[in-house]
């Protein structure tokens, strides 16, 4: 594995791979590294020649009060964990190397961001289709790999790809648990013990929900309570949104059906975990 800290010395040796017809794997994270992680490399290993992860906490994507400067990070940890992955290219730039000089443009996303986080959190995905701009131009890959585990950010990306005619398939992966339920995620290390315990209870919420849509449920109104009052009464947490649409353009529906998705966000004292369910109502 190769790591990089330059976007312009990593240009440079990927085109260089592609003009050799090597296909490109690209994983876009944060670091602090879990199996959701790994298994979104494992993907882009199965499918590509190369294999490019990048690790970069971007600022642009964190709101004023939120995690930014407390936002777990080991990169030696993560180092090892993307060398016994497979990885052949790490990219791990700076903020200087990625913001230095005052930016002059910003994407700004138009649409399926007025719900679910993107309401939650103004500016997060303008911050996302921002970065995600830069590293889809300076690591050119063929696939470019997301987790389920964040659909919005997952519908968001189908629109910039789309709308900005990059030339990449964006392979969306399945939500890796833990084996209690819990979503993986770098965020998860800020539970107490108490709160580690309620959490599990997002996904058995969820899995109620899917319960009863499965048995004829169609009311979403009906399907967010049953959802709210597991988690108020399973857990300590603060409930941020529970909210239900059709999946993947987040528009409302009065009568499920279709593609739908259920997805919700809950405050711990030191971490705000999110989960969603997608289900396909015939
Ligand atoms: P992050 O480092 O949190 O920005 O995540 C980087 C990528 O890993 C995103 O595409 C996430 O959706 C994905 N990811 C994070 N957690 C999981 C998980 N538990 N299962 C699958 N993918 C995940």
């Amino acid at each position: 594995m190769k790591t990089f800290t330059s976007a312009d010395d990593l240009q440079q040796v990927l085109r260089e791979e592609k003009s050799n017809q090597k296909s490109i794997g690209y994983v876009a994270t944060m670091g602090f590294l879990h199996e959701g992680h790994a298994t979104l490399l494992e993907e882009a290993r199965k499918e590509n020649d190369i294999v490019a992860l990048s690790i970069f906490v971007n600022p642009l994507q964190f709101g004023p009060n939120e995690d930014f400067e407390t936002y777990p990070r080991d990169r030696e940890r993560d180092e090892n964990i993307a060398s016994n992955a497979g990885v052949d290219y790490l990219f791990y730039p700076t903020v200087q190397e990625m913001y230095g000089e005052e930016p002059s443009v910003k994407v700004v996303v138009q649409s399926r961001t007025d719900c679910l986080c993107g309401r939650q959190r103004p500016g997060h995905f303008d911050g996302v289709a921002t970065v995600l701009t830069k590293f889809f131009n300076i690591i050119l890959p063929d696939r470019a790999y997301f987790g389920k585990k964040d659909a919005q950010q997952v519908a968001v990306i189908d629109g910039l790809i789309q709308d900005f005619n990059f030339p990449i398939q964006l392979v969306a992966v399945d939500t890796v648990r833990e084996e209690d339920g819990l979503a993986k995620s770098s965020r998860n290390v800020y539970l107490s013990d108490q709160e580690r315990k309620e959490a599990k209870e997002l996904y058995q919420s969820l899995l109620k929900a899917k319960e009863a849509v499965e048995s004829g449920e169609r009311n979403p109104s009906s399907v967010t309570a049953m959802v709210r009052e597991h988690i108020e009464d399973h857990t300590n947490g603060v409930i941020d949104y529970i909210e239900v649409y059709q999946y993947p353009e987040l528009k409302p529906l009065e009568t499920l059906s279709g593609n739908i998705i259920i997805a919700i966000a809950v405050k711990f004292k030191h971490a705000r975990l999110i989960d969603n369910i997608t289900l396909n109502i015939e």
